[in-house]
């Protein structure tokens, strides 16, 4: 496995970053988890666009323009013979003096990790999964905002421990003001009557990819879907709820905490079917362009 770091790319063994780099004293950085269908990095525009975004909100300048990130992640596929593949990008503050300034880190480290991708398990979208509302909240948007896609993952660990803990698959968090957030490292949706709600992103939350085209390809299939709050309450006495992230796509619940759940449900069959049409009709027009 070939590892890239700032332009060279190294053997895993040997592909390390300085114990002063800012990203390890104080998790000063932002990454961006992709992935490749047969050669073809999946909307990476938008994830493109997305680390820009956080390293905008973290007043980060970033090493690469666009068609340089995106030819770094290709070098990376290609170096490592990936065609269907995990892709994780992080970009950290740098390494420089301890200290909180940014100013000490001249340089950021920018890495990129791709490795073969590795399916869920197929009875996880055939049964559904269990989701568990935790009791730690999301980031309140005035403190780190979710909207950053930061490697400064506390919150979600502690997230993610007690899913654990619950027997869960994933954790949902609630936000500042009792209403459901998003998971650890997904966003989510539920079913009430024939229609989509999700929470806004004023809930404070990551904008996630996959997300913004569940909506999309919600819209186009002409079932009604709302961005709005909603309660736990409500996320319990859903028709259907399905989570979302770029690696497992649609993933069906079966139960949240202890309330069960019909899963999959008829619109994330439709919704699960839409995507993985999206994703062939995204790869066709790659390869016509190429
Ligand atoms: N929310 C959080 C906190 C995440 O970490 C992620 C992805 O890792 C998502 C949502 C889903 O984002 P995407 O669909 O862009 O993968």
């Amino acid at each position: 496995m070939q590892i890239y770091i700032n332009g060279t790319f190294y053997p895993k063994e040997e592909a390390k970053v300085s114990v002063f780099d800012h990203g390890y004293l104080y998790g000063d950085g932002i990454y961006e988890t992709l992935r490749a269908y047969d050669g073809y990095v999946f909307h990476l525009d938008e994830h493109i666009e997305r680390l820009e975004h956080s390293a905008k909100l973290m007043e980060m300048a970033l090493p690469l323009d666009d068609d340089g990130i995106s030819q770094a992640i290709h070098d990376t596929l290609s170096r490592n013979g990936l065609k269907d593949a995990y892709i994780r990008v992080s970009v950290s503050r740098g390494t420089g003096e301890i200290g909180l300034d940014p100013e000490l880190c001249p340089v950021p480290t920018f890495v990129i990790i791709a490795k073969p991708f590795v399916d869920y398990p197929t009875e996880l979208y055939e049964k559904g999964i269990k989701i568990a509302i935790v009791e730690i909240r999301r980031n309140h948007p005035e403190t780190l905002n979710p909207a950053i896609k930061s490697t400064n993952f506390l919150n979600n660990i502690f997230a993610k421990m007690e899913a654990k803990r619950a027997g869960a698959f994933e954790g949902i968090m609630l936000n500042h003001g009792h209403f459901v957030a998003e998971g650890t490292i997904s966003n989510i949706f539920m079913v009430k009557n024939g229609e989509l709600a999700t929470p806004p992103l004023i809930a404070g939350i990551l904008e996630g990819v996959t997300r913004g085209l569940v909506i999309e390809l919600a819209e186009k299939l002409e079932i009604k879907v709302y961005e709005e709050m909603f309660t736990e309450a409500a996320l319990k006495d859903a028709d259907e709820v399905f989570i979302t992230n770029t690696t497992m796509e649609i993933m069906p619940v079966r139960e949240v905490d202890d309330k069960s759940i019909g899963a999959p449900g008829r619109l994330t069959k439709i919704l699960a079917e839409a995507y993985r049409h999206e994703v062939q009709r995204y790869l066709k027009a790659r390869k016509r362009a190429d």
